[in-house]
């Protein structure tokens, strides 16, 4: 792509990103530290997104994440800015890591203490046990040699053929899901699971995400859970704080209403303010609501509506958050239910797109490591329970209440008691929410779906291969969705328009 010189040599370059997710707010913080003069403008009146808070009542809970994995990357994009993470957010280490509670039979305290891990995979299987030890040291392999894919921005075939990248093939197996790659350490299924269910992290199922994904929970026993003081929206201020403190203008409760274009290059952005000129557009809103709204259809070669509506999308998720009288303490902070027929549930979130009678469900009883997150002797209960993305099978008008009762019901599985007499606030989401409220498509909480077909350069790419001067970062781009990775999106996003504006853009470190 040609590089774009200022219009007057002494003026900065000037970037408006559409977004305050952490993708949007990451990148923002790249490129002002640059000098770069940024706008950032946001639809809604808070900055996070899908990470920011709810608070009422006392309470306060996550919005989305809740689990915050690998701080390393974002610890560069805060170092290169002249901050510390550790020292903007309190991240505590979680041990036990999470609870797994299986609906065929049986518990797992998942531990990043080797031996303590080893018996816990024993009591579930005595011969899975000895596999343990071989799972990490084969996924530490794999994670070194992958690691590089997640920093490389795939803008095309000739970055996957290179001899590094063929070379990777035979270890990273992308034919095999994530399950059948676990089949080479684990027979007993439950144990499978322990190792697995973290695909729903990117919402999909782990017979079909491919088996590259087994380094998810690789990264967990290696590289620990943590809670952020506060919850993940505590990381998603600190940003913005930091953000702002290197110049970038925040317009928020003001949407991009669209991107203005000359050609195919863009080269502002309208808000009901006004039309701000700019050489970049970062898009961090959900990638196919945002490219469906803000950009006409004409102007996009491969990401047109209609292929767009023919992608797979991600699941969705129901959502409780409760605000409880009482106090959770004997049980952990992370609470993962897995239904009876796990395959079953999985198929009727992704082929039947029906509700399950016997839904996983995962809570979160953050108050056991975070007593400020809620009023003294209350408990915050984050409850999430995977469904499908929005479809005619569901009218969620009608099942609303029927399926709270169903999840609040499940609850007594992971012990969590008498909960529905103690609750004092409560508020639901339902994938209806997701689409209308918070503007995700096809309320898919976890944007394109991370299949072979829709991973590296055949998801839209973070220099956007349909518009010149549009660039994307979040979960809806390379590499995917989840806070890490998102973050390396930023990482990725920055640079590319450090090149197309000739501005040496540091990322913290190589890519
Ligand atoms: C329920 C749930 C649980 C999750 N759990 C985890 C977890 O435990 N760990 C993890 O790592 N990840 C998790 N994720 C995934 C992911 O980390 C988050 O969804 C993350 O917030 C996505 O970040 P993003 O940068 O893509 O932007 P988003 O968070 O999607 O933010 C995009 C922003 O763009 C704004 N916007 C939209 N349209 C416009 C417009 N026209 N103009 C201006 N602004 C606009 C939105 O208001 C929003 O603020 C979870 C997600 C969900 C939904």
């Amino acid at each position: 792509m040609p590089r774009v010189e200022s219009e007057q040599l002494s003026m900065p370059n000037r970037v408006v990103v559409i977004g305050a997710g952490p993708g949007g707010l990451a990148t923002a913080l790249l490129l002002a530290n640059a000098g770069l003069d940024v706008d950032l403008v946001e639809r809604t009146d808070r900055v996070g997104g899908r990470t920011s808070s709810l608070e009422a009542e006392g309470f306060r809970f996550d919005l989305g994440p809740t689990f915050f994995l690998y701080p390393e990357v974002l610890e560069k994009i805060f170092s290169v800015a002249g901050f510390d993470l550790r020292k903007e957010v309190q991240l505590v280490r979680l041990d036990p890591m999470y609870r797994l509670v299986f609906g065929a039979g049986g518990e797992l305290n998942a531990t990043p203490d080797r031996l303590a891990m080893r018996q816990e995979v024993a009591k579930l299987c005595a011969a899975d046990a000895s596999n343990f030890d071989r799972f990490l040291a084969e996924n530490r392999a794999k994670f070194r040699r992958f690691k590089p894919c997640l920093q490389t921005p795939f803008l095309g075939l000739k970055n996957l053929l290179t001899p590094g990248m063929l070379k990777l093939l035979p270890i990273l197996r992308p034919w095999n899901s994530v399950d059948d790659e676990l089949k080479r350490y684990f027979n007993d299924p439950r144990v499978r699971l322990a190792f697995t269910f973290q695909s729903k992290y990117l919402g999909m199922s782990p017979f079909r995400c491919p088996g590259l994904f087994s380094i998810l929970s690789f990264i967990e026993y290696e590289f620990g859970v943590f809670h952020p003081v506060g919850g993940c929206s505590a990381v998603t201020a600190a940003l913005a704080r930091v953000a702002r403190e290197a110049g970038v203008r925040f317009h928020l409760g003001e949407p991009a209403e669209a991107i203005l274009f000359e050609g195919r290059r863009a080269v502002g952005v309208r808000t009901r303010s006004g039309e701000m000129r700019c050489d970049a557009v970062v898009v961090n809103a959900d990638f196919a609501r945002a490219m469906t709204e803000l950009v006409p259809d004409a102007l996009r070669r491969r990401w047109t509506d209609s292929r767009i509506a023919a992608k797979k999308f991600s699941c969705s998720t129901f959502m409780l958050y409760l605000g409880v009288e009482g106090r959770y303490d004997d049980l952990p902070h992370h609470n993962i239910y897995l239904a009876r027929d796990y395959r079953r549930n999985i198929s009727d979130i992704e082929d039947r797109h029906v509700l399950s009678d016997d839904p996983s469900i995962y809570v979160q009883n953050a108050c056991v490591t975070d007593p400020s997150l809620a009023p003294p002797g209350n408990s915050t209960l984050y409850v999430l329970a995977p469904v499908t993305h929005s479809h005619p099978n569901v009218n969620w008008v009608r099942e609303r209440d029927t399926f709270r009762r169903t999840v609040l019901r499940q609850l007594s599985k992971l012990g969590f008691a008498g909960v529905e007499d103690r609750i004092r606030f409560e508020r639901i989401l339902t994938p209806a929410d997701w689409e209308e409220r918070v503007r995700v498509y096809r309320g898919a909480t976890f944007n394109l779906a991370h299949t072979l077909g829709q991973m590296l350069h055949l998801r839209p790419r973070n220099r956007f291969e349909d518009l010149d001067g549009v660039y994307l970062t979040g979960g809806g781009t390379h590499p995917g969705s989840g806070l890490p990775v998102i973050f390396e999106s930023a990482r990725i996003a920055a640079r590319l328009i450090g090149e197309d504006l000739g501005i040496e853009v540091g990322v913290g470190g190589p890519l």
